[in-house]
């Protein structure tokens, strides 16, 4: 199995020691004992969310301390300087495969955000990104995304976060959170990953288990409509975090072809594993 989506780090530096650093060796341990072959390394560098850094440079240590098991995205605020060369760098000196996690107080669609996307569309690279309160904001039908989605056929978005998985809902109105009510159908994911092949659908974290089982017979076709572009991902980042997608995933009733896929194939065809 792949975990699309995994950090470590002091992310939480104003809860030590209730939250104490989570480490590389940790990650390996939970991820030998949940039976993950490989995991997606995801920096944080954005202030707004994260009361502290998981950098970019420390996913790189990690990936060339454990090459089998680690693979390194970039992350970079769009507000820094020099954000081409930071990005062709981490490329083409540091080994990175993507971008992520994107998470910053600007709009989805701002120019700042969208240099990013260009610069994933001219390498071909997923994109991890967490729509959040107060963070790459976006409209009903989430038209700012759409419009990304249209503009950098070639950068692959990978949705996460309580505003983007509340769009899987027709009623969706921004608020966000963790809505336990049934779906209604028309949501803008549904539209928008029939409109847009570049759009992938990260499953982790209590956003994308929240959307997988509050209401598990729309999930059902939703998955059959989607599986071809779902990841299986975790959002490991808490020392002892509980982690309810593993128990999820194995009791899905899907074919072997869309387990293969969610929890494999769909994130090695995207990070060209196969091809090196
Ligand atoms: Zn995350």
């Amino acid at each position: 199995m792949i975990d699309f989506h995994v950090h470590f780090g002091n992310c939480f530096r104003n809860m030590y020691p209730q939250r104490p650093p989570l480490t590389p060796e940790q990650v390996i341990d939970r991820m030998n004992r949940q039976g993950v072959e490989i995991s997606v390394l995801l920096p944080l560098e954005s202030p707004e969310v994260m009361p502290g850094y998981f950098l970019t440079e420390q996913a790189i240590e990690a990936r060339d301390h454990y090459p089998e098991r680690f693979i390194a995205f970039m992350g970079i605020d769009p507000r820094q300087r020099n954000l081409e060369e930071q990005f062709d760098t981490f490329v083409n000196i540091w080994g990175c495969k993507g971008f992520g996690e994107l998470l910053n107080g600007l709009p989805f669609n701002d120019e700042r955000n969208r240099a990013i996307y260009a610069k994933c569309d001219e390498y071909g690279f997923p994109l991890v990104f967490d729509m959040c309160s107060g963070c790459l904001t976006d409209e009903v039908g989430l038209p700012g995304l759409e419009a990304c989605l249209r503009d950098f056929p070639n950068c692959i978005f990978c949705g996460h976060g309580p505003l983007f998985w509340t769009a899987i809902s027709g009623d969706d109105d921004r608020t966000g959170g963790y809505p336990d009510g049934l779906i209604t159908p028309g949501g803008a994911i549904d539209s928008l990953m029939e409109e847009y092949d570049n759009l992938y659908l990260d499953l982790s974290a209590g956003s994308g288990y929240n959307a997988m089982t509050r209401d598990p017979e729309f999930a059902q076709g939703f998955i059959k409509r989607h599986w071809a572009r779902m990841l299986f991902a975790t959002d490991y980042f808490i020392v002892g975090q509980e982690l309810p997608q593993f128990e999820w995933f194995a009791h899905l009733d899907i074919t072997d072809e869309m387990r293969q896929a969610i929890g494999d194939g769909n994130a090695r065809r995207i990070l060209r594993l196969d091809d090196q």
